[in-house]
């Protein structure tokens, strides 16, 4: 199989999935994880972390003018969301139709927020909105010893 592997090591992206303090305060961490083992993607890295301000600041500083800035850095930081990276061909692009529209309302039913939350200040998860973005918050939230390169074994039943 290792052909294979490599031809298609150019196509494998890297996404920075959160699971926000609501989500974890609401018992939906297996949930939310198993959405996206079941798809098919590869987990990287996981830790459970209480987020200091300085880094909800940075992760989200494109939002910085925005009028609900300061409510989402006291929610982001308000008690510990749950870190990861998830590996895959297509997974940042993915993950965020996994993950559905910003408002929960909005969201389409079968999705993690439209199935599990009502509102977008509480909507439990975060997923990478481009390549760059994925290595960069993956970068700002794990430190390198974090994060575990590995082969996993259904590979070849997932891509052929
Ligand atoms: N957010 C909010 N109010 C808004 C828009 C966004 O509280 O009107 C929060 C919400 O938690 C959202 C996060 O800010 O998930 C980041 O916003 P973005 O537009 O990047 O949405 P996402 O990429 O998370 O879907
Ligand atoms: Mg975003």
């Amino acid at each position: 199989f290792l052909p294979h592997l490599v031809a298609s090591m150019e196509e494998v992206e890297q996404t920075y999935i959160m699971i926000k303090p609501d989500g974890v305060q609401r018992g939906l961490v297996g949930e939310i994880i198993s959405r996206f083992e079941r798809k098919g993607f590869k987990l990287t890295g996981l830790k459970l972390f209480q987020c200091p301000k300085e880094l909800a600041e940075e992760h989200y500083k494109d939002l910085k003018s925005k009028p609900f800035f300061p409510k989402l850095i006291d929610y982001i930081t308000s008690d510990p969301v749950v870190c990861m990276a998830w590996e895959g061909i297509g997974v940042v692009a993915s993950a965020r139709k996994l993950i559905g529209a910003t408002n929960p309302l909005n969201a389409e039913p079968g999705t993690i927020r439209g199935d599990l939350a009502v509102q977008t200040g509480r909507n439990v998860v975060h997923g990478s909105d481009s390549p760059d973005n994925g290595k960069r918050e993956i970068g700002l939230w794990f430190e390198e010893g974090e994060l575990c390169a590995w082969a996993a074994v259904q590979e070849p039943w997932l891509i052929e």
